[in-house]
């Protein structure tokens, strides 16, 4: 049986809390060292907000919900930007759309655009978008494959991001500070981003 969308969020969730020191251990590397404590603190506030909903098929109501909870909840830069991300994939979402590539692409892409202009920043800046973004370029090279093919596509892209932003210094955020000596880290929110994605490829297949 395929695991149901209340089933992925308490995955993606899981995933985050399990990682809390090792994300919070990146962030006290470059940053002030609460990346993880911010995002297992808005995931157990997430986790605690879509138990309470009625109905948590509706994708718009259960994106809107995951975004106003990080939002209020995360504190630092990234409560606000994976907030935005969830309330504009709310806006591009179907209330229950068939799970397709296009489907896929298009709510990622939504989210994406909505954390770039919330954070002024792009590929290239060492944050999550330079996760987020290989997922969705691998999300729109998807010809003639299977989702799920997509998927471990996109998977290996998100890693290979994460892995990219070791090489490169911060241009956005608190590890932005530190310029050049944020090199031979990987970023925190990049970090987080690759583990939310991996919990819910491993939750859906
Ligand atoms: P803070 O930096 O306020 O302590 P967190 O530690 O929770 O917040 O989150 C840090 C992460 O947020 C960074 O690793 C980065 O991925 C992301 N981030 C910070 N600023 C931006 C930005 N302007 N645009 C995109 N992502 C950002
Ligand atoms: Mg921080």
């Amino acid at each position: 049986m395929p695991a149901t969308e209340k089933e992925i969020v308490h995955a993606v969730a899981n995933a985050i809390i399990e990682n809390k020191d090792y994300l919070t251990d990146l962030d006290t590397k470059i940053g002030d060292g609460d990346h993880g404590i911010n995002m297992a603190r808005g995931f157990e506030a997430v986790v605690a907000a879509v138990d309470k909903m009625e109905d948590t098929t509706d994708l718009v109501a259960l994106f809107n919900t995951i975004g106003h909870t990080l939002l209020e909840t995360v504190g630092g830069a990234s409560g606000p930007l994976y907030g935005t991300g969830f309330i504009q994939a709310a806006k591009a979402v179907e209330p229950h759309p068939p799970m397709t590539v296009a489907n896929v692409e298009k709510v990622l892409g939504a989210a994406i655009e909505g954390i770039k202009h919330r954070g002024r920043a792009d590929k290239g800046d060492k944050t999550m978008l330079d996760v987020l973004i290989p997922i969705h370029e691998s999300l729109q090279n998807a010809e003639g494959k299977s989702l799920i093919e997509v998927l471990m596509n996109a998977s290996v892209a998100a890693n290979k991001g994460l892995e990219h932003t070791k090489k490169i210094a911060a241009r956005r955020g608190r590890a932005s500070y530190i310029g050049d000596r944020s090199i031979g880290t990987e970023d925190p929110g990049a970090a987080s981003s690759l583990i939310m994605f991996r919990a819910f490829v491993t939750a859906l297949s």
